[in-house]
């Protein structure tokens, strides 16, 4: 057995072997030369005082038997029962590598195109030269979790083998780190590598990867999901796993249409509010000089509750970007991603609050079950049609029309871009217009607006509030040199595809299996990961 030591160390320390295995060794009561593998089992920062590295070391000593290195075996499933998957997000790829592990042939149909012409298309989105509706920071290879930040840290842990997902991960080329950090993050520069891996396992393996096939519908035969269609093209399998993320609005309609059963539920939307990151710093290691050489960049997790309405920090992407996470080009919606190194100047967050099936219930006649998708896509196209407007003429007369279904059209052609309203936060919780923004991130733009005015009233006083109180927690937070920007509207679903609780079924249509965030089951690269591999555990179940 390998000894396992708990150090708490300086950062600098921390970082480097030389150091803390000597440390490490003379508690062990061991010389350090009798050390043949150190190995780091779990890292996380103490910044409550001074800052603080604690690291748990295992320790092999002489001939001890060191862990065999990582393995997994993907067999040739060519020739077996093929399975149909809707979406190439960490639900539906996680799904398709592990019904290859148990002797199915996945077949992914994927909307939009693979990681490297992807990457164009976002190029495109942030020179403000339209969004490609199939390719874009939600849709194609690797889905919503490859231009992201590619936090791995789920609270929903027991839903699966949370180590041995990223264990698949390192497997497909992320850092071994991610296996002992207490918050592991790969970044948005390692993950299309990783999802690019991804495919080609699924591919070497014998299954299919088909980019550009957008499912428009189901093929339904006795109450039983045989397949899909992509325009005309049938594709069958013995079960389809329904994994298209939270922003496939039309495969929503196109379940509603045909009757398939859907409920609305609760979601979270809000701003993204962007800080220098040196600020974030200076407040959480309580250092005004800065973090130095050795900390990583600061974060923070924050909640609180405001009339009854909880509101908190989603999220996080220390040193990292906003980035533009709309569909259409008719919307704002806003996200945010960090490189590995987490080494940009700017922190953001979510800042969101709840919206309940009451705040939307005034769009239920019209719209029944796709309800909050419609008071979702509403908020987008104000969000978008307040900094248009603002930005042509500077019409500070911002109303909440447009949430209301009022002067709604739709501007595909659009020529302005997707530049996102903003106002600085203090100017934002004290209800002040801003007249000019500070420098900020995000790359298409900001537009000075009055958000506290036309976000809805009991969104906007939630978040005013809530952002009041993270002020007094973490003095510095409420300043002018920080940026709230509209709207951050996808944290989750506001329609579940309901699901049979034993056999992962939608309860009325055979074989037909929803998964992942888009279906209500997932919210996270991770949580969806381990959906994904549920599912398929369960379809090996029932198709022996
Ligand atoms: C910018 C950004 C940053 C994020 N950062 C993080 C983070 O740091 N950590 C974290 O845990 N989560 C993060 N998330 C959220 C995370 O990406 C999602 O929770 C996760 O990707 C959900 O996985 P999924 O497989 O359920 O769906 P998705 O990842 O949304 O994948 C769905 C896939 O289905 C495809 N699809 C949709 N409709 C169709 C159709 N009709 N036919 C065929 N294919 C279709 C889409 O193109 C997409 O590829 C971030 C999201 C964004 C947008």
């Amino acid at each position: 057995m390998p000894v396992t030591i708990s150090l708490q160390l300086s950062p600098k320390q921390a970082a480097d072997p030389k150091t803390y295995i000597p440390i490490a060794a003379r508690l062990a009561r061991v010389s350090d030369t009798q050390v043949a593998l150190a190995r780091v089992v779990k890292r996380s920062v103490d910044a409550r005082k001074t800052p603080k590295v604690n690291l748990t070391v295992e320790l092999y000593i002489d001939n001890e038997p060191q862990p065999a290195p990582l393995h997994f075996d993907y067999p040739d499933v060519g020739a077996k029962t093929p399975v149909v998957i809707v979406g190439s997000g960490p639900a539906g790829l996680f799904a398709a590598l592990r019904l290859i592990e148990l002797g199915y042939k996945p077949i992914v149909l994927e909307r939009g195109k693979e990681v490297a012409k992807r990457g164009k298309d976002i190029a495109r989105i942030n020179r403000n030269q339209g969004v490609d509706p199939d390719s874009n920071y939600a849709f194609g290879e690797g889905g919503a979790g490859t231009f992201s930040d590619g936090k791995l840290f789920t609270r929903s842990k027991k839903r699966g083998d949370y180590n041995r997902a990223l264990q698949t991960l390192v497997w497909h080329g992320a850092s071994p780190e991610i296996l002992y950090e207490a918050h592991p993050h790969i970044g948005t520069d390692r993950l299309p590598r990783i999802m690019t891996a991804i495919r080609e396992t699924i591919l070497r393996s014998g299954g299919s990867v088909v980019f550009g096939a957008r499912v428009t519908d189901i093929e339904l035969r006795d109450g039983h999901a045989v397949g899909v269609r992509c325009g005309d093209e049938l594709v069958e399998g013995a079960a389809v796993v329904l994994a298209a993320g939270h922003s496939a609005r039309d495969i929503y309609e196109m379940l509603h249409r045909r009757g398939v059963e859907l409920e609305a539920k609760p979601f979270a939307v809000g701003v993204r509010i962007e800080h220098p990151q040196a600020l974030i710093d200076s407040i959480q290691y309580h250092t005004p000089e800065g973090r130095g050489e050795y900390l990583p960049a600061a974060s923070y997790q924050l909640v609180s509750q405001e009339g009854g309405r909880g509101v908190y920090s989603f999220c996080m992407c220390p040193g990292g970007f906003i980035v533009p996470a709309m569909t259409s080009g008719d919307e704002s919606v806003v996200n945010g991603m960090s490189p590995s190194l987490r080494n940009s100047p700017y922190a953001n967050s979510g800042i969101v609050t709840e919206v309940r099936l009451a705040d939307f219930d005034h769009l239920r006649a019209d719209h029944g079950p796709l309800a909050g998708l419609e008071f979702q896509r509403r908020l987008e196209y104000l969000a978008h049609e307040q900094a248009r407007l603002l930005r042509s003429a500077r019409n500070d007369d911002g109303s909440s029309a447009s949430l209301r279904g009022e002067n709604r059209r739709s501007n595909p052609e659009n020529t302005y871009g997707v530049q996102a309203p903003a106002q600085r936060v203090a100017d934002f919780v004290s209800a002040r217009p801003s007249h000019a923004l500070p420098r900020s991130s995000y790359v298409p733009g900001l537009t000075p607006s009055r958000l506290n005015e036309w976000l809805p009233e009991f969104i906007s006083r939630a978040l005013r509030a809530g952002i009041s109180t993270f002020g007094r927690r973490m003095r510095g937070f409420v300043t002018n040199e920080a940026v709230v920007v509209g709207v951050e509207s996808r944290t989750s679903t506001p329609v579940r595809i309901p699901r049979d609780p034993d056999t992962l079924t939608h309860p009325a249509v055979a074989n037909l299996y929803p998964a992942g965030e888009g279906a209500g089951y997932a919210g996270g690269i991770i949580s969806a990961a381990l959906d994904g591999e549920r599912i398929a555990n369960a379809i090996a179940a029932t198709h022996p």
